[in-house]
């Protein structure tokens, strides 16, 4: 049953949202193009939940993704057919803590409006976050509200999501996706042992990470790295870093002796090469939250690792 959000004139999300959340009035005003149409879709909201999803249900349901591969999560705002497409789904699987800041509104007509969401955060156990080194309050309220949501950079944690989400799957779809879910598992721990094997080249000393923003938390938690500091000191890319910050940034780096500052997509190239000329660290970018040209999760993860050891080792 659409609504037709699509068709009226809003220029804002929330506009939009007021569609959803009754502001048309009508109920079901639109019953055409109901031919007996069976397909099933889970929606994804971002492209890495979109790629785990496809590995588990293979080709029995239908798997969309909301946000396009390169676009910033932590930014990301829904269009008026986005929203429909949220809306339409059997399943919406988002990653949650705070990831999708730009789709919170959405996220909750869509559970008020009755459609089954899973939340990947709620099956792991969430990395808190700790306050700026400097005791400082942490400049974006995010940071008070929730844990990081960068989950999907440790392979064991997306195991125990994994599953969650088989079962899931099948309560909401009745669909079988058992197998697919215990093929998925496998490749998690063949991948999990090629990041231990590779990163135990690289020597104590050397196992101190500064990132973009701070993204890597629970990578550096689960194969024994530090993470020193990030351009930008918040787990949203939507922080800015104060001149002291960025200042405090490029002391450690010179303090621990840190040779490489890993930034991403959306890093800030004046900030990073300020305290790359200051420090003497390159600059590496890395991929976090941007899927390969294979679209694979499990080369995401892989390749990571492998730029961070190459680096570092
Ligand atoms: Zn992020």
């Amino acid at each position: 049953m659409r609504r037709g959000a699509t068709e009226i004139a809003c220029a804002t999300v929330a506009c939009l949202l007021a569609v959803w959340t009754g502001g048309c009035g009508g109920g079901s005003e639109d019953g055409a193009s109901d031919g007996g149409d069976t397909t099933r879709t889970i929606v994804a909201t971002t492209p890495v939940l979109g790629s785990v999803v496809e590995s588990v249900v293979g080709d029995s349901v239908e798997v969309a993704t909301l946000m396009p591969n390169g676009s910033d999560p932590h930014s990301f705002s829904p269009s008026a057919s986005e929203i429909d497409e949220m809306m339409e789904a059997d399943l919406l699987v988002i990653n949650g803590e705070d990831l999708e800041e730009g789709l919170e509104d959405a996220i909750d007509v869509a559970i008020d409006s009755g459609v089954p969401v899973f939340t990947a955060t709620e099956h792991i156990e969430v990395r808190e976050i700790s306050r700026t080194s400097d005791g400082e309050e942490p400049a974006d309220e995010h940071e008070h509200s929730g844990g990081d949501p960068h989950f999907w950079l440790d392979p064991v944690l997306m195991q125990d999501v994994v599953a969650a989400l088989g079962p899931a799957i099948e309560a909401e779809l009745g669909v079988d996706v058992s197998q697919g879910t215990d093929t998925f598992e496998d490749d998690l721990a063949t991948l999990h042992a090629a990041n231990e094997a590779a990163v135990a080249e690289i020597p104590e000393s050397k196992r101190k990470l500064v990132t973009g923003h701070d993204s890597l938390g629970y990578w550096a938690d689960r194969y024994g790295f530090e993470v020193i500091g990030a351009v930008i000191p918040s787990t949203s890319t939507q922080a800015e870093a104060s001149s002291r910050q960025v200042a405090d940034l490029s002391g450690l780096i010179r303090e621990q002796g840190v040779s490489t500052i890993f930034t991403e997509s959306g890093t800030s190239p004046a900030i990073a090469e300020t305290i790359a000329s200051e420090t003497g660290a390159r600059l590496v970018e890395l991929d976090v939250e941007i899927l390969p040209d294979d679209g694979s999760y499990i080369t995401l993860v892989s390749g990571l690792t492998q730029t961070i050891v190459a680096n570092l080792g």
